[in-house]
């Protein structure tokens, strides 16, 4: 899947409970982090056509980042920074799965490479993750699966008054709230005034 897909669902696995900010960014950032796997793509551009080509993205992605031993070491990190341990850590152990999921059922390569997902790695290349049904990563798929997500991350920014943006500013996501709820009121006025 793409990096907002993950980015989204893993916004999603931090709103399943209600976390700080802090714990928040952790569950949200493990559903993207597998993918830094994909960094490698630089040094492979930048050498193609050389004596001396590397073939970090190719031998790496899907590989370094995509398995048990990975996503053991996130939660475990998720459990030392986190502030609500048990939950932030389960939660960021499950955002980093489905992550992987996402990408066994929507990430085709152009090339129609699956990418399949060596999970128990280092330990075992035996239990590659694939599936027949592939999409691929600019499928129809993947945009039915962002419209949905989009739309319940605006309307959670609207009602509870925090999005995605806070990882990045505190101001451009209070920004986009009360852009929302001038567009749309208020609905912390709109829980006031119910039942009167
Ligand atoms: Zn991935």
């Amino acid at each position: 899947m793409n990096p907002i897909e993950h980015l989204l669902i893993g916004w999603a696995a931090a709103n399943a409970v209600t976390l700080d900010r802090r714990d928040r960014a952790i569950v949200t950032l493990a559903g993207v982090v597998p993918d830094l796997d994909g960094f490698g793509i630089i040094p492979e551009l930048v050498t193609r056509g050389t004596n001396h080509e590397l073939f970090w993205w190719t031998d790496y992605h899907h590989v370094l980042g995509h398995n048990l031993t990975f996503a053991l070491v996130v939660a475990g990190l998720a459990a030392v920074l986190g502030h609500a341990r048990p939950a932030t850590a389960f939660l960021a152990f499950a955002s980093f799965h489905l992550h992987l999921l996402g990408d066994v059922v929507g990430a085709r390569g152009p090339d129609g490479y699956q990418w399949p997902i060596p999970y128990l790695l280092p330990f075992s290349d035996r239990w590659q993750w694939s599936w027949n049904g592939q999409w691929a990563l600019n499928a129809w798929q993947n945009f039915a699966i962002t419209i949905p997500l989009l739309a319940w991350a605006l309307w959670l920014a609207w009602k509870r008054g925090r999005s995605p943006l806070e990882l990045v500013s505190t101001r451009a996501n209070d920004a986009l709230v009360s852009t929302l709820r001038d567009r749309f009121g208020n609905p912390e006025n709109h829980d006031a005034g119910e039942g009167t």
